[in-house]
């Protein structure tokens, strides 16, 4: 009998049986229910209507309302589903709800937090979820939002599911689940300067297309991943559900631990390995040093070239932001190709969440606490000429008319996104390439797609940046 993987493992404790195969249905007991803005009033919605409108939650303590989508805009329904939301955690008395508390019902655009370290309000809810200690190796996190599997880069089993999986689950704890089989990622050597998770991913889902992985978990493996941060291993995994990924994850490592150790609002986890003789769906194996910048071209993910052969495209955006390339490091990287210089096109910043937002206001370029004297990473993004936003999702989704970034004509953006389908970042007419943020900011520099290796000179030290 061939060995499990993580993913069989995790499903298998979770059915309450000792081995589980692909293919197989099984029922299983979920550890965190995660809702947002959009899909939570409908999921509340279901939850009433099935379970009745007295019903309780399962359980209180597993799960987490994070608001995130559409905050910053003056949309009147956007603001009705923050309190459908409100509603719902007071009447259920939810102990682990995010609120924008900035956002009223009075008509208007909310202003935006002044103090990041001084808001509820978390952000994206993908990167808020680990800061916020709801993330651990070995568990089952379910969210109504497809890239709820960028949690699996801590080991754990996390998909995406519609709202009457999430209302079903709010009111029973258990899902019912096939088991996937498991597609191996292995990357050897370690990452080089000039490359990020997001070009590895890209090089991926170009191999095997946005269909490759449909219902499979994609297991990404080797050295090359330790190389990662621990953030860039969750931009492989957020991007999993971009090939059809039931579920995307990685080892657990020191660096995993250290986080989560930090983190985690429960003390014990199990952490699993595949077993030596697991079986495979598929193996593709990938050489980290003959590795190349990558971009995603209009109008899908797969649409995989490199960023030398696409250096004619001219553009009129770049956007560095969102749950894929929001984050600290990612911000860090994009500092460091910008410092001291000017962007050529607009340049739009949106921090992942409130805590990447004040961690690029206290650390410097190198991923440490600034001292007095020193630029912020934000000081850094703001002098070569980048527009700032508040934390969210912002213009990844597109968003209403008002969202900051938006592209609202026949643009040509970059953005370190991980969608770039029609419409997807607002105008249906508008042309989005997606990159690292490494490329995208060199991009911001020229105006036209750049690899990042003309401006890349030594490693980029992300320092205490994502660490705990
Ligand atoms: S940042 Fe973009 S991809 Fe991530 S949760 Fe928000 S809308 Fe979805």
């Amino acid at each position: 009998m061939p060995g499990m993987t993580i993913t069989e493992k995790i499903l298998a404790k979770h059915a309450k049986r000792d081995s589980v195969v692909p293919g197989e249905n099984i029922w299983v007991d979920v550890d965190v229910l995660m809702t947002h803005d959009v899909c939570g009033p409908g999921t509340i919605g279901i939850f009433h209507k099935e379970f009745g409108r007295n019903a309780k939650v399962w359980d209180r303590n597993k799960v987490v309302i994070i608001p995130d989508h559409y905050i910053f805009t003056a949309d009147e329904k956007c603001h009705r589903n923050i309190q459908i939301l409100r509603d719902f955690v007071k009447e259920q008395d939810l102990p682990f709800y995010y609120d924008p508390e900035f956002v009223s019902m009075n008509p208007g655009k909310p202003n935006p937090y002044l103090d990041p370290t001084k808001t509820k309000y978390k952000g994206v809810c993908h990167k808020a979820l680990p800061e916020e200690g709801h993330i651990r190796p070995g568990e089952i996190m379910l969210g109504t939002d497809s890239h709820t599997c960028t949690a699996g880069a801590f080991g754990m089993f996390a998909t995406g599911v519609g709202n009457s999986d999430a209302a079903f689950t709010l009111g029973t704890g258990k899902t019912w689940l096939k088991v996937p089989p498991t597609m191996k990622f292995t990357f050897h050597g370690q990452i080089p300067p000039y490359l990020t998770a997001k070009d590895l991913i890209l090089a991926v889902i170009g191999d095997i297309s946005v269909s490759g992985a449909t219902y499979k978990s994609m297991y990404f493996a080797g050295e090359g991943i330790g190389s990662l941060t621990l953030e860039d291993r969750m931009t492989l995994t957020n991007m999993a559900i971009e090939a059809g990924g039931k579920n995307g994850v990685c080892d657990v490592d020191e660096k995993t631990l250290n986080y989560v150790r930090a983190r985690s609002r429960i003390k014990t986890w199990e952490v699993y390995t595949d077993d030596k003789n697991a079986a495979y769906d598929y193996e593709g194996d990938y050489d980290l040093s003959i590795m190349e910048p990558m971009v995603a071209k209009p109008h899908s993910p797969d649409n995989k070239d490199t960023a030398h052969n696409v250096r004619d495209v001219k553009l009129d955006q770049a956007y560095i932001g969102s749950c894929t390339g929001g984050k600290i490091t990612d911000m860090i990287m994009a500092a460091n190709i910008l410092k001291g210089q000017q962007v050529k096109i607009p340049t739009y910043v949106v921090p992942g969440s409130t805590e990447v937002h004040a961690d690029m206001k206290r650390f410097n370029l190198r991923g440490v606490l600034k001292g007095p004297n020193e630029k912020s990473v934000e000081d850094i993004l703001s002098d070569a000429g980048c527009s700032m936003g508040a934390s969210g999702c912002s213009a990844c989704l597109g968003g209403p008319a008002d969202t900051f970034g938006r592209l609202n004509r026949s643009e040509v953006c970059i953005s370190t996104t991980n969608r770039n389908f029609p419409g997807r970042m607002g105008s249906m007419s508008a042309a989005v390439f997606l990159a690292s943020p490494l490329t995208v900011a060199a991009s911001a520099l020229t105006g036209h797609i750049t690899d990042p290796r003309e401006f890349i000179t030594s490693p980029i030290e992300t320092g205490m940046a994502g660490v705990k």
